[in-house]
């Protein structure tokens, strides 16, 4: 279902190579998280497997598919962005429908996955209120319901929880965790927050420089951090 493998994918913007040839492979259902320090290239590689930009050289493959053949919106991957993207003058309803509306979904099966999305997110007294009267943590979940309503075959986060504060971050990473747990969708999330990585990821994926450093689960990159960058980044004592 929602198997992403990268072979040799390398993205230039004019001269300069942010990502160098890359092979990586997310298997269906994991939760995959991409870190790294700001501008090694995780949203460019969200944006290169999400479709919103080209990949230079290289393949994308889902689920065996060679996804160049497949425009972004026929990809079955539904991505998530830290500024929400909601629109402001539509209900939560509205906002969460949208997607489905532009995809073809009868009427009530919209309904139905509102209904279900809402419960799932806690926003069943909130679905006729506009996005400007909810809280940050609520938008989120708005947001979050948008793509889960397309019944996608992967999640693409892209660094969601860095307009929260503290507190609600922890919540909003159980809430994502729980959701995986529930739905067995891969995920894949972006963030430079270690401890968001450490605690959410089935595989976490060390970025610098657009190059990938270390792939490992939480356990094997701190007992065995390949090197100081990913032992400095990962808090092991290496
Ligand atoms: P991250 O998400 O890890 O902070 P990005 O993927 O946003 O990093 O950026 C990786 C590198 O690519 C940075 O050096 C950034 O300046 C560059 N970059 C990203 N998008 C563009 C673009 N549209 N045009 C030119 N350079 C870009
Ligand atoms: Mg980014």
């Amino acid at each position: 279902m929602g198997q992403i493998t990268l072979e040799q994918v390398t993205k230039s913007f004019g001269d300069v190579q942010v990502i160098p040839p890359l092979d990586l492979t997310i298997e269906d259902g994991e939760f995959c998280v991409f870190v790294g320090p700001s501008g090694c290239g995780k949203s460019t590689l969200l944006r290169l497997i999400a479709g919103l930009e080209d990949i230079s050289s290289g393949a994308i493959r889902i689920d065996g598919t060679d996804a160049s053949s497949t425009p972004p919106a026929r990809r079955g991957l539904a991505m998530v962005f830290q500024s929400y993207a909601l629109y402001p003058h539509m209900s939560v309803r509205r906002n969460i429908a949208f997607p489905m509306k532009m995809a073809g979904v009868p009427k009530a099966e919209q309904d139905k996955r509102i209904e279900a999305a809402a419960k799932a997110l806690n926003l069943t007294d909130y679905l006729d209120r506009r996005p400007g009267q909810l809280s940050g943590g609520q938008r989120q979940r708005v947001a979050i319901g948008r793509a889960i309503v397309r019944e996608p075959a992967a999640f693409l986060f892209d660094e969601p929880l860095s307009n929260l504060d503290a507190a609600l971050r922890v919540g909003m990473r159980m809430e994502i965790g729980e959701l995986h747990a529930k739905l067995k969708t891969t995920m894949i999330y972006v963030t430079h927050d270690q401890v968001e990585a450490m605690t959410m990821a089935d595989k976490i994926v060390v970025l610098r420089a657009g190059n990938i450093e270390q792939v490992g689960s939480p356990l094997e990159l701190y007992r065995s951090p390949r090197n100081l960058f990913v032992a400095g980044f990962i808090g092991s004592p290496k």
